[in-house]
This record gives C-alpha cells, sequence and structure tokens, in this order.
C-alpha cells in the first residue's frame, strides 16, 4: 500500500469514528422471525454501514388488524434466540409495550428524542446518532399512505430492500421522497412468516427457514397448531 492510500484510509478510519453512529430500525411481526427477515437486516447493515440495527416487533400491526397473532412473549424470545451473541442486532421492546396499534412515525419520533441525549463523538453539537428506517422496497410504494410519511423521512433515512427478483426503483408515488431513500439489493429469498406458520401446522421441517434454536422453540412451545393460518 502506498503512503498516500495508508493516509487516505486512516482519514477514513477516523471519519468513521467520529461520524454519528448509524442505527437501523426494522419493524415488522417477526411471527415467527425467519431468515429472510435477518438476510434483510443484514443487507441493509452492510450497504449502510450501520453500526446497529434495533429489531422493532409489533404489537398490533395496523394493517393485520383482526389477525391472529403470536403472543408478544414467544414472539420476542424467538428473536433473541435469533440475534444471540450478535451485538450488532438488538431488539426493541417499545411497541410491544405500546396500547393500540403502532405507527412508524411514532417509533422513529420516540427513538430520535431518546437519541438525542447521546454525546456526539467528535464534540460538536452534530446529532450523535442517525436513522435509518428499514423496509422492504415492494412495500415503498405504500408508504404514502402510512402515518406521516413525510415526518417518517424526515426522522430517518428510509432504507428499501429490493429482493433480487425486483427491479431497483422508487416507485412514482414515493418520488417526493426520493433524496431520503436509500436502495438496497439483497438475493431474493422467497420465505415468509406465513409459510413458517403453515408449515408448523402441518408438522412439517423448518429446518433451514429459521435459525435453529428458533425451529426447536416453535416445536418445544407447539406455536402455530392451532391459529387458522398457521
Ligand atoms: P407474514 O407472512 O406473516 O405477512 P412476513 O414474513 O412478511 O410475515 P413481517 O414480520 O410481516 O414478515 O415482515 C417484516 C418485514 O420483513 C417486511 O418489511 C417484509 O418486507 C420483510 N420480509 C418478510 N419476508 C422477507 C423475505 N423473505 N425477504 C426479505 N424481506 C422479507
Amino acid at each position: 500500500m502506498s503512503r498516500e492510500d495508508a493516509a487516505a484510509d486512516a482519514a477514513t478510519d477516523a471519519d468513521e469514528a467520529t461520524r454519528p453512529r448509524r442505527v437501523g430500525v426494522f419493524g415488522g411481526t417477526f411471527d415467527p422471525v425467519h431468515w429472510g427477515h435477518l438476510w434483510l437486516a443484514e443487507a441493509a447493515r452492510e450497504a449502510c454501514r450501520l453500526d446497529e440495527v434495533r429489531l422493532v416487533p409489533a404489537a398490533s400491526p395496523p394493517h393485520k388488524q383482526g389477525a391472529v397473532i403470536t403472543q408478544p412473549r414467544h414472539r420476542l424470545q424467538m428473536l433473541e434466540l435469533a440475534t444471540a451473541g450478535l451485538p450488532m442486532f438488538t431488539i426493541d421492546r417499545r411497541e410491544i409495550g405500546r396500547e393500540g396499534p403502532s405507527f412508524t412515525v411514532d417509533t422513529l419520533g420516540e427513538l430520535a428524542d431518546e437519541l438525542s441525549h447521546e454525546l456526539n463523538p467528535n464534540g460538536s453539537r452534530e446529532p450523535a446518532a442517525e436513522l435509518f428506517f428499514l423496509m422492504g422496497a415492494d412495500s415503498l410504494a405504500d408508504l404514502p399512505t402510512w402515518r406521516e410519511p413525510g415526518r417518517i423521512a424526515e426522522l430517518a433515512t428510509i432504507v428499501a430492500v429490493n429482493r433480487g427478483d425486483q427491479s431497483p426503483a422508487i416507485p412514482a408515488a414515493c418520488a417526493h421522497l426520493a433524496d431520503r431513500i436509500e436502495l438496497v439489493t439483497m438475493p431474493a429469498c422467497g420465505l415468509s412468516a406465513t409459510d413458517l406458520r403453515q408449515r408448523a401446522r402441518a408438522g412439517r421441517s423448518l429446518l433451514f427457514r429459521t435459525p435453529r434454536p428458533v425451529e426447536l422453540y416453535i416445536r418445544e412451545h407447539e406455536l402455530y397448531r392451532g391459529t387458522s393460518d398457521g
């Protein structure tokens, strides 16, 4: 490595050490968590150089009102098992404790407020942390129908993750938010929690669909045996 390259690397390292902490926020029902969720979180972490990804299980997702959702304690325990030993993935319980439906704008607003109390490593008055809101790119077209989409985009950079087979593009409905959206591509992974629930109900294998400890937990606690879609 040349002296110039080494100096450039050292400067980059110094910038990395003093830049605001980059915190990803990834909400979902996680009923149960599966490799697709974890791949998405990791793809965003790597592409956006996130220091942390907070997995935020929803108590009562606004788009799933009326659906039977597994008790929060089981969904939380499965997330714990899936991320054990991975300190860059943390679990944020705030939506579980909140009354009524969980709105992204409320969660991001609370997080921004909490993180604004952190001290900036470079001693400046700049924000100490920056929020990145992770979502599947397929949901991006729905974003304008969410509560306060403009405020969401102010609070966080929106990281829309394409699943490889989809063309990476910002839908026309989100054109006005384009400068706050980052597109990331991950390999297509056809898993869904619905599929895992249906398999569990039918007594079929979950091997390689979710981390092994989650699979064993589902079996031990006989989850998804009684509900109609799993
Ligand atoms: P369900 O089948 O119950 O609707 P789900 O598997 O889609 O559940 P959710 O918890 O509803 O999981 O989704 C949380 C987020 O995970 C969403 O942004 C969704 O786009 C993303 N996601 C779900 N499955 C995958 C997958 N296979 N690959 C990448 N992202 C996924």
